[in-house]
């Protein structure tokens, strides 16, 4: 049985969360799994090595920059590496263009357009756990592209499809979907399963947890994601095909993209009649709305910024 594992920035964020997430991958191929593992560039680097770009140019050449981004993703997979040795894991590091992740010329944004598994199969094959450095690839012209911002859930959603793996895990620091962001609903309630359509409509409207094009490559290519916590054990939330939704609640979760300052409550039973009443709902507490749209499955409405949490909050009684 192959598994691919995703551990977050926030994950693998120090020397002490690296041991931890070592842990982890130890306690999984040590059951007798083997471990395909993705990281993330641990916690800020990724920030820090734009800002350190930016303060030489304001506007880096899109080429260096991702050389410059591959190189946060690469030290994390070293370092486990590192610390896996020390445990007595043999273990190796790929990079994107060694893992054989070949990416379009987009540059930033790339996409994935094929992988050739050959050398994680091999590694594989010698026993050996393969960390592969997330977020990167290579593109026909030999250069280094990355696939976006929070693109390594992406990497590791492709490579559990390309590596037909039986489980695909995918670890932040929050052990699950939940109803609504707990930070900022604290009565959120953690969901064991949702749909992809659902999730997909969450990820779009701004839920940090799965990135929008991991959650589309996992539909597409029918991969069932866990969404795991690595600060704590727990079963998570499973991201599958729900073929009948009736037994489910009509409002799955609540959701905000602080950005565009919207609120977007989404569900198999979401509908028109639903917004008539969070608009009743909202103007009864006395809070504006500036805007507000039905879609399929999806509501979306605009507050002023200051009404935002009181209103998810409101929502969120309402309807879930
Ligand atoms: N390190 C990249 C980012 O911060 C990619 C990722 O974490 O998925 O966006
Ligand atoms: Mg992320």
């Amino acid at each position: 049985m192959l598994t691919v594992q995703k551990f977050g920035g926030s994950s693998v964020a120090n020397s002490e969360r690296i041991r931890a997430v070592a842990e982890i991958i130890a306690e999984a191929k040590n059951g007798g799994s083997d471990i395909v593992a993705v990281l993330s560039a641990r916690g800020d680097m990724t920030d820090d090595l734009i800002a350190s770009a930016v303060e030489l140019s304001s506007s880096p050449p899109k080429r260096e920059l991702d050389a410059l981004l591959s190189t946060g993703e690469l030290s994390s997979t070293a370092l486990m590496a590192v610390q896996l040795h020390s445990m007595g894991i043999d273990c190796v590091s790929l990079s994107g263009r060694q893992a054989g992740i070949i990416t379009d010329l987009n540059h930033g944004e790339a996409k994935i357009v094929s992988i050739q598994p050959a050398r994680i199969l091999r590694e594989l094959s010698r026993g050996r756990v393969v960390l592969v450095a997330g977020f990167q690839g290579i593109n026909e012209n030999d250069d280094i592209s990355t696939l976006g911002r929070g693109g390594s859930d992406t990497t590791a959603v492709a490579l559990a499809a390309a590596l037909g793996a039986a489980r695909c895990e995918i670890y932040s620091d929050v052990d699950g979907i939940y109803t609504a962001d707990p930070r900022l609903i604290p009565e959120a309630k953690r969901l064991d399963r949702i749909d992809y359509d659902d999730m997909l409509l969450l990820a779009k409207g701004g839920s940090q947890v799965l990135h929008s094009r991991a959650v589309e490559a996992a539909m597409k290519y029918k991969v069932e994601i866990r969404a795991l916590s690595s600060f704590e054990k727990g079963g998570g939330t499973l991201v599958t095909k729900i073929g009948d939704k009736s037994s489910l609640p009509p409002c799955c979760g609540l959701t905000r993209d602080k950005a565009e300052n919207k609120i977007s409550i989404v569900g198999h039973g979401v509908d028109t009649s639903m917004l008539s009443r969070a608009i009743f709902e909202l103007d009864y507490a006395g809070i504006e709305i500036l805007s507000a749209a039905a879609m399929p499955n999806e509501i979306c409405l605009r507050t002023e910024e200051a009404d935002a949490i009181p209103a998810m909050r409101l929502l969120h009684k309402a309807f879930i």
